[in-house]
């Protein structure tokens, strides 16, 4: 160690990896050589660990470690000046996240690097910035690219369109607007409308006004969406090269993720591509940020600090000066309100495109009432019938059901016995395929028992269906029938067990894509963003449940899922079926289902904005969960109301209370997991500041709180801040 003395050696601040729970907020004091620019990446020692960490000077007055003795202070172990620091705006990004979600900023900070940076020396990180800059530069640019002799017209890449297509006047007036006004944009855009043209379009414009600009495009789940991660890569890498498109997501090895970030960091990608981790990308020159199908629950985190990459991209684009763009056919209640017209307060402007490209028409959709069908029907036969035609004809349909498995509980016919699982408060699923009943909470597995374990009796039967019965059942249901070539009828299933090996996914997608398969089976994995071109009929089997789930957003995520589910049909205008959406259901006449036969999504995020308003929920109040696990149910409940207690005895947090509603602690709706008990508790104010405030008071009492030897059986606690699932 260097005494503090040695010649130009300077005190350091740095920020490291310290999870909520250890209390130590701030950056940490190291000596270092010499001064470091802030977001210099260093790697520190803390204990007896060496860890990566970012030079971050000034984040708190008071850093906790300021009385400790400067001569104990250790030195930085190693500093990557190689590399450029991180960004004043992208500090300030993690330290908004770190605030607004009530968590360390260096618990955000190092999530958002690729942990193999710690792994590497100064020296090899220069030289991979090396190879990453010749290969840029080395790649064809549009400014550089000689005329075409022949051509006079200038080439249709530095205009940003393909030679293939011709934009739509919805499409160019998107455009147009986009370019005219600052933003944010909401693009609201039916099924098909074409705006992943619309988002590579206004992309291939900035980017062809800067030679440094970039543009992240972010996407709910990678592997969902090959075809939009394909579609970029071919419009931009022929402009910029192949390394100037990189993709961000957690399926990616460690050196991949390393090799995408470097790029991203160093400028040398010009566009990311990426899931919601990718809104914490470095991208010194970042000018557009895009949000596709803004509306999924995959936006946000659901462990550790539980940002909304959504919103962030908001806040991001704020700060850097980039324009943000999310699109959405169903957008989310919040961003459709936050659009609406500026006099009436919106800050978002929506850009429209209601109609299908081509000729392609929306489906039809039909409604099937089941209480006039034959008793404990699966496929109800209008359905069986309309399925039957489109085989005939050699079409597609796709039916999705919920639930995976063969049934979600095994139930012995004499006594009450059921396949609860012993350690969750959960039945286990029964997977048929291989025998086994399996809890999708735990994990736990095990052989279906001959008999029933209470009573022995060898009659156990399941109940209900999930994907697995249900394919086994169409199997059955169409055995007779003949593709047009007269081969039997394929069906295929495609849900997270059929899909858990790595590829499968792609390859089942490349089946249906050729059309190889007749019937696809599934849960609403197979309902989100695929371009299947030969889909004429999807039906919903058992839609229902959601219009009486306890949780205010469901009616929402039903919506969204059946309009998402339809835009699957009817893609392919050369198919010249009318497509169709069949819903079985027992409330045929629903208002969901009647603004879901008229595609009016306005008029249903109209009813449920007005309800959420009588009820003053979001987005007309703010909310956040506290979560509390524990051996007992006793004991996270007695924690979270004990904290609420104390809120009210304290002054800082007390005078807040007045703005803000405390609500009593409940389990969870999974209440047990793994043997560990659940509870939680509602924050709830009518003003976002105000709770902001309270929350960020309110983390030492509930620090402080877990200590209370009442509060022995508690295991953690965790703040969502506008959490999704109530
Ligand atoms: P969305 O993202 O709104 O669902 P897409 O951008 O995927 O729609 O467009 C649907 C289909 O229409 C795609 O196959 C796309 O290539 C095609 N398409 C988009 N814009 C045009 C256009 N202007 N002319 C012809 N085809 C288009
Ligand atoms: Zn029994
Ligand atoms: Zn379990």
């Amino acid at each position: 160690m260097p005494p503090p003395s040695a010649p130009g050696a300077c005190l350091t601040q740095v920020l490291v990896h310290t999870p909520a729970h250890s209390q130590m907020t701030g950056a940490l004091s190291y000596w270092s050589p010499a001064p470091l620019p802030p977001g210099t990446l260093v790697r520190v020692p803390l204990g007896q660990r060496e860890l990566l960490g970012v030079v971050w000077p000034g984040e708190s007055a008071t850093p906790p470690d300021t009385a400790l003795d400067p001569a104990k202070l250790r030195p930085i172990t190693a500093a990557l000046e190689a590399l450029p620091p991180l960004s004043p705006h992208w500090r300030a990004l993690i330290s908004f996240a770190a605030g607004y979600y009530q968590r360390t900023a260096g618990e955000v900070a190092l999530a958002a690097l690729p942990p193999q940076l710690r792994d590497m020396s100064s020296v090899q990180l220069g030289r991979r910035l090396k190879k990453l800059a010749k290969a840029a530069s080395a790649s064809v640019k549009p400014e550089t690219r000689p005329t075409q002799a022949s051509d006079t017209a200038p080439a249709p890449e530095a205009t940003g369109a393909s030679q293939s297509v011709r934009l739509t006047p919805e499409q160019q007036q998107a455009i147009d607007q986009f370019h005219q006004q600052a933003g944010p944009f909401l693009l609201f855009g039916a099924t098909g409308s074409g705006k992943t043209e619309v988002f590579m379009h206004c992309t291939a414009a900035l980017l062809a006004a800067s030679s440094e600009a970039q543009a992240l495009v972010m996407v709910p789940e990678i592997n969902l969406t090959p075809q939009l991660e394909a579609r970029f890569k071919a419009r931009f890498c022929a402009i910029y090269g192949d390394d100037a498109v990189v993709s961000m997501h957690s399926g990616m090895t460690p050196a991949q993720r390393l090799n995408s970030w470097l790029a991203a960091h160093s400028g040398a990608a010009r566009v990311v591509l990426g899931t919601r981790m990718a809104v914490f990308a470095s991208m010194p020159q970042l000018r557009l940020i895009v949000v596709d199908e803004e509306h999924d629950p995959s936006y946000k985190s659901g462990e550790g600090a539980r940002y909304s990459a959504r919103d962030l991209a908001i806040y991001r684009g704020r700060l850097e000066g980039a324009k943000v763009m999310l699109g959405s056919a169903t957008p989310s209640l919040e961003s459709w309100y936050h659009s609406r017209p500026a006099a009436e307060g919106g800050r978002y402007l929506r850009l429209e495109m209601p109609s299908r490209i081509g000729s392609g028409q929306l489906p039809l959709v039909r409604r099937v009432d089941m209480n006039h069908q034959p008793k404990s029907c699966i496929i109800s036969p209008p359905l069986l019938a309309a399925m039957a035609q489109r085989i005939a004809r050699g079409e597609q349909s796709m039916v999705f059901l919920n639930r995976r498995g063969y049934a979600p509980v095994l139930q012995c016919s004499d006594c009450d016995w059921k396949s609860e699982c012993p350690h969750c408060s959960a039945y286990r699923v029964f997977h048929k395929i291989d025998r086994t009943l399996r809890c999708h909470h735990c994990g736990l597995s095990e052989r279906v028992p001959r008999a029933c374990p209470a009573c022995g009796n060898p009659d156990i039967v399941p109940l209900g269906r999930g994907t697995e019965r249900l394919e086994e059942h169409l199997a059955e249901l169409l055995a007779d029938l003949r593709r047009p070539d007269g081969e039997p009828v394929r069906i295929m299933r495609i849900d997270a067990d059929t899909t858990r090996l790595k590829g499968t996914l792609e390859s089942q997608l490349a089946q249906v894509h050729t059309g190889e398969v007749d019937v696809l089976v599934g849960t609403q994995m197979i309902a989100k963003g695929h371009d299947f071109r030969r889909i004429t009929l999807v039906a919903a089997v058992n839609p229902d449940n959601a219009l009486f789930s306890s949780d205010f957003r469901a009616p929402e995520r039903l919506f969204s899922l059946l309009m998402q589910a339809a835009g699957r049909a009817g893609r392919d205008e050369t198919v010249a079926t009318q497509s169709e959406m069949w819903l079985q259901t027992c409330q045929p006449t629903h208002p969901l289902y009647e603004a879901l036969k008229k595609h009016d999504y306005p008029a249903f995020a109209a009813s449920q904005l007005k309800e959420r308003q009588q009820a003053a929920m979001p987005p007309f109040s703010f909310q956040a969960l506290v979560r509390a696990e524990a051996r007992s149910q006793e004991a996270a409940q007695g924690f979270l109301n004990l904290a609420s207690q104390t809120a009210a005895s304290q002054s800082d947090t007390a005078a807040l209370l007045a703005h803000l509603m405390l609500y009593p602690a409940v389990p969870m709706s999974m209440a047990r997991i793994a043997n560990i008990e659940r509870a939680q508790m509602l924050v709830e104010s009518p003003s976002r500041t105000v709770l902001q405030r309270f929350l960020s008071a309110w983390q030492g009492v509930l620090h402080s709180t877990r200590s209370d030897p009442s509060c022995k059986g508690v295991i953690r606690w965790a703040i969502d801040v506008d959490p999704l699932n109530i």
